[in-house]
């Protein structure tokens, strides 16, 4: 079998990568051109993947890599997918997140409608829900650029599964965490300043609020029930949680317990209560990907915490850079087509 994942740079498309190693997958993957190198997630597998250089704006690239790699199975996991830059770049975001899947949608179509289709959907496309937990069938009224985007992605998944029978699965995406999550978000500034105060690189770590409540699953869970999704003889969407609300205080408690330290003396926070205790917590009911898919998450709230800590712990300390990535890099820039 061979998958084409896009983004597979990003925190998702190097867990799924390996998983669909680990399953004699042939594995190939997108990047887009930079002057930079973003390859670090993926290095320690580099030699094992086939990369190509593609933007999922472009939609000829698109036409010609579908034609070039001949897929069994897409998964469309290339977005702006941290919540808060979609205000800065509204315009972006919409091309990437929204018209990203129907550029890919359109090249699956010309070339062989058979190719099985994962979506990341969000739950970001719920907004402030009133449903708790929220389901398939919660009302979508997304309130920002990035969850506006992914919704109009999610209607026209959707709709050309209806209109040309392509095989299109949605997950509806909760928060998932990993050592890999860019520190561009709390949980992992929070694993990594656990790490830091810990090895003495810190004292304190300031945050705005900790009353919040999210629902945060580890993201190795979360791409096997990509998998699952397509391995379905139906195709259908799906919401990929763990059904379990957290607070960012708890969060924090795990981190600095991870590495032996009490989270109150080194955590200030500068606001307390407020207008977030009224909402209704991001919670998703996954009941649907249990029954149809028998998809379970395996690892819990502190063990993934635990490994977040461990993992910075562990990048601070130089004797475990490992050498061979340099090898691997040198390798993939002779071999990128
Ligand atoms: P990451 O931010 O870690 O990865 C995003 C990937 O998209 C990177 O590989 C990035 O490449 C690539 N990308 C960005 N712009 C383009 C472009 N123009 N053309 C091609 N590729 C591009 O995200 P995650 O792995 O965390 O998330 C995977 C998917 O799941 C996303 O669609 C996200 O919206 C969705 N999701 C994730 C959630 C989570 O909690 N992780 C929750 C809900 C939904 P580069 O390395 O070059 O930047």
């Amino acid at each position: 079998m061979k998958a084409l994942i896009t983004g597979i740079t990003g925190q998702d498309g190097s867990y799924l990568a390996e998983f669909l190693l680990s399953r004699g997958y042939d594995v190939h993957g997108t990047v887009r051109r930079t002057s930079g190198d973003r390859l670090d997630r993926v290095d320690h597998i580099v030699h094992r993947i086939h990369l190509h250089y593609a933007d999922l704006l472009d939609q000829l690239a698109l036409i010609r890599l579908i034609e070039k790699v001949q897929p069994d199975e897409v998964y469309n996991l290339a977005a702006q997918a941290f919540p808060f830059s979609g205000w800065d770049q509204p315009d972006l975001t919409c091309q990437l997140n929204g018209l990203g899947i129907v550029r890919l949608l359109e090249a699956v179509r010309l070339i062989d409608p058979r190719i099985r289709i994962f979506q990341a959907s969000s739950a970001e496309m719920f907004g402030r829900p009133e449903e708790y937990p929220q389901t398939e069938r919660t009302p979508l009224l997304p309130t920002t650029p990035c969850g506006a985007a992914k919704l109009y992605a999610h209607l026209m998944a959707g709709g050309y599964r209806e209109k040309y029978g392509l095989k299109i699965c949605c997950g509806i995406l909760f928060d998932h965490e990993s050592p890999r999550r860019s520190l561009e978000y709390i949980t992992r500034r929070i694993t990594h300043a656990a790490a830091c105060v810990k090895l003495g690189l810190q004292d304190k770590l300031t945050l705005e609020s900790i009353d919040f409540c999210c629902d945060w699953g580890f993201a190795g869970d979360y791409v096997r029930a990509f998998w699952m999704m397509l391995q379905h003889p139906t195709s259908d969407d799906y919401i990929v949680a763990t059904g379990q609300a957290h607070t960012l205080e708890e969060f924090c408690e795990a981190a600095f317990e991870a590495a032996d330290l009490d989270w109150r003396d080194h955590v200030v926070v500068e606001r307390t209560g407020g207008p977030q205790n009224d909402l209704v917590p991001f919670t998703g009911d996954a009941c649907r990907a249990q029954r149809k898919l028998l998809w379970e998450p395996e690892v819990s709230f502190e063990e993934m915490i635990k490994m977040m800590v461990e993992a910075d712990l562990a990048r601070h300390s130089l004797k475990n850079r490992v050498p061979s990535d340099v090898a691997n890099r040198e390798q993939w820039q002779r071999s990128i087509s």
